[in-house]
């Protein structure tokens, strides 16, 4: 009887995972598809200077228009994208699309601003990724100090020492460099005065309790401070209340994001938002 039970349960066991092997393998289809067909798309958020209230930037993030799912979030297909190696050829994509789409607000007469793209580990680490950005300014003739990149903590501390040499790399092309959600990693304040990075993004989770909670309130503080001793700009994700925006500001955070502000939006209503405050 136990035998039995046993066996059955193996036998449960193993059909779980092959659905599972088998799911996995039709959303890595879905996904090479969505990348053929161009189902993806890229909606910008704006970030604010909170001394001169100016839009100077944006955050390109990736969505999916699933044909039966709906928009699909990075969040439920990054990591697999990752896991996969499609991030290559979806990182790619975005790069072009972000470059092209700065240069085309540009060439609208909107006042220049940087766009910022997020960088996965394993894109960053390809042999040839700094000619991939090279290329994707080049094509799109969109200037380097127009765009930002953003590197995660982890990502850099996978392998310092290289992370630091493509930095330069970067650096020397003239794009901006940024340590997204700035303060869940672990890197080490020795290594981050070699990063050559312009700014500082502090991680949303000690955002959204300002300015009530009295932890949340001393970490932001102190990762300001951090930032400008380190002559870093300091910029806060995630803000969606006045009182945040006033607690930054008083803790002398130079830059904001959030939903306050505005949440991530498409393109065309992304000008229409800039000519609105500047023309
Ligand atoms: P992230 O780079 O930290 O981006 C900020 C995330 O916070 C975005 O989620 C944004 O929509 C969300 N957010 C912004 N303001 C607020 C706010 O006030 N309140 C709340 N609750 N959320 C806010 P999203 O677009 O779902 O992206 C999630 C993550 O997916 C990003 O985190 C980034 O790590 C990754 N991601 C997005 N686009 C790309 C991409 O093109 N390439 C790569 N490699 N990763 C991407
Ligand atoms: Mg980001
Ligand atoms: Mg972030
Ligand atoms: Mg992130």
């Amino acid at each position: 009887r136990a035998k039995e039970i046993g066996r059955d349960a193996v036998q449960v066991f193993t059909f779980e995972l092959a659905d599972r092997a088998h799911e996995k393998l039709e959303r890595q289809e879905e996904l090479r598809r969505a990348l053929a067909q161009t189902e993806f798309f890229l909606q910008y958020q704006p970030q604010m200077n909170l001394v001169t209230g100016r839009i100077f930037a944006v955050e390109a993030l990736i969505r999916w228009r699933h044909p039966e799912r709906g928009i699909v979030s990075p969040g439920e297909f990054i990591p697999l994208a990752e896991e996969t190696g499609l991030i290559g050829p979806i990182g790619d994509w975005t790069l072009r699309t972000a470059c092209r789409q700065n240069k085309a607000w540009q060439l609208s007469g909107l006042p220049p601003i940087v766009v910022s793209v997020n960088v996965s580990a394993r894109q960053f680490q390809e042999r040839d990724w700094v000619e991939r950005v090279a290329a994707a300014l080049e094509e799109s003739g969109l200037e380097a100090r127009y765009l930002e990149l953003e590197l995660t903590e982890s990502l850099i501390m996978e392998d310092v020492q290289q992370a630091v040499e493509t930095m330069h790399r970067l650096e020397q092309l003239g794009v901006h460099l940024a340590i997204d959600d700035f303060g869940t990693g672990y890197s080490s304040l020795s290594s981050l005065k070699r990063f050559p990075v312009g700014r500082l993004k502090i991680d949303r989770s000690f955002v959204q309790d300002l300015p009530g909670d009295s932890d949340d309130a001393a970490i932001a503080t102190a990762v300001i401070s951090l930032g400008h001793s380190l002559q870093l700009r300091v910029i806060a994700e995630g803000v969606e209340t006045r009182e945040q925006l006033d607690f930054l500001r008083d803790a002398g955070c130079d830059e904001i994001q959030g939903y306050h502000i505005s949440r991530p939006i498409d393109a065309m209503a992304l000008q229409a938002l800039l000519c609105l405050s500047e023309c």
